[in-house]
Parts: C-alpha cells; structure tokens; sequence
C-alpha cells in the first residue's frame, strides 16, 4: 500500500481533527479513503465537524452556480435531500471491518476456491463525485478459515460506498478479506461503467472498465488464475 502524504484530503483531515489522532500507528498520516479498518470514533468526529445545514448551503450554492433559483417549488427540499444522499452513498466511511465481519468466520477445514460472481455495486468516483456502477467477482482460496458469503458482498458495499477510484476499491477488497481470513489467495474482478466518462469528458457510454487485484496464490499460480477467470466467464445454467 502506497500512502502520498501530501493530497487536499489530508490537508483537511488534519485541520478538521485539529491535529489530534491525525497519524496512524506507522507515522502516516490517516485518510479514510486508505484505511481498511478505519476506526468510527476519528470519522464520527470528522462528520460532526460539517452539519447538515452547511452541506445543505453548498448545495444551495451549487444550484446558484448552475443558474438555478434555489427558492423555486421544485428545488426547495433539494439541498436536504442531495445532503442525505450523500451521507448515505459515502456511508461506508462509518463501517469498520471488524463490526461488519463480527464474528462470521468459521473453521471449516475448506481449502477449495470460494467464489461470490456478480455482486452489484454502486460507488462513486472521487474526481467528479458522479456515480459508477457495475459487478464484483469475489474470490479466495481459505486456509481452513471461511467467511459467511453474504459478508463478501458486505464488504464490497462497504468499500464502494466512499469516495473511489475503481482501482482502489479493487485492491481495499482483496486487502480486507486478505486481512481478515488469512487465505492462501483472494482475486477480486470489477467491470464497471463510469458516469463520468458516459455523460461527460469523452461520453462514451457503453465503454466499461475492467480492474483487477490478485493476491498470494492467484497472483503465484496462473491455472488457479485461470480456473478464477474461466469460472467468471462460465454462463450459469439456471439463468
Ligand atoms: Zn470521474
């Protein structure tokens, strides 16, 4: 994992925490968007910081900006309700690891692949804060130790709700059931479409994006990353 020190998200961590608990544990400098089991107590501080009323102002402002009057019918519960979403589109910023696995894993002696394909996501890009969309494929090879599959797809929620970049949001996933089950392997495959490219800049939709992150086995041994990417291509019978 690669931590950049100097980026505006830290800046206004560290102005907002008031530089108390700005650090973590190796000296770096905390950014919820890196952290795989961010603590609640730092992020609720953080939240409390901005009240709905001053998010409700910036998007009374944006509207402004764009030309629009604020005060009309249509627009006057706009900034609560853009305000609400947002809160719980980046609510994964709330969720810690450890509270959302809670005890789920079990010693099953399994060692064979476990595989969750198709899990639906929604997250939001970090550049233009617009929404992308698509599937996850989850999977891992246990060293004894399983997790319930409903996490699986938990934990990819939890993760596609902050602020994201596709590529990150891959990797946080492989990271975090690495973390938390000690596998021999994870792979983790999202195709995606970006509002951001489909509506603005090259509008391109229907263009999509494909990331992936492998890690232990399925990065050492090319059949188990073939028998993975295989198994996500294979069209199930019952559909
Ligand atoms: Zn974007």
């Amino acid at each position: 994992m690669t931590i950049s020190p100097t980026t505006n998200g830290v800046k206004t961590l560290e102005t907002l925490n008031n530089g108390v608990n700005n650090e973590d544990t190796n000296g770096f400098p905390i950014r919820p968007d890196r952290t795989l089991s961010y603590s609640q107590n730092t992020h609720s501080q953080l939240r409390t910081e901005v009240s709905d009323e001053q998010m409700m102002d910036a998007v009374r402002t944006m509207l402004l900006g764009v030309g629009e009057d604020p005060e009309r019918e249509g627009l006057l519960k706009t900034p609560k309700r853009v305000a609400e979403a947002m809160r719980f589109l980046t609510s994964g910023y709330n969720q810690s690891l450890e509270d959302l696995v809670n005890g789920a894993i079990f010693d099953e002696g399994h060692e064979e692949m476990v595989l969750v394909r198709d899990i639906n996501f929604f997250s939001m890009c970090e550049h233009h804060m617009l929404p992308f969309m698509g599937r996850a494929h989850v999977a891992y090879i246990p060293n004894q130790k399983v997790i319930g599959l409903s996490k699986l797809a938990r934990i990819v929620e939890m993760y596609s709700r902050r602020l994201q970049v596709q590529e990150r949001l891959t990797r946080q996933i492989a990271e975090a059931i690495k973390a938390v089950l000690e596998p021999q392997g994870v792979a983790v495959v999202m195709e995606a479409t970006h509002m951001c490219m489909a509506m603005r800049g090259v509008q391109k939709p229907g263009s999509w994006t494909v990331t992936s992150a492998m890690v232990g086995i399925f990065q050492e041994e090319q059949k188990t990353r073939e028998e993975f990417l295989n198994l996500i291509r294979h069209q199930p019978s019952f559909f």
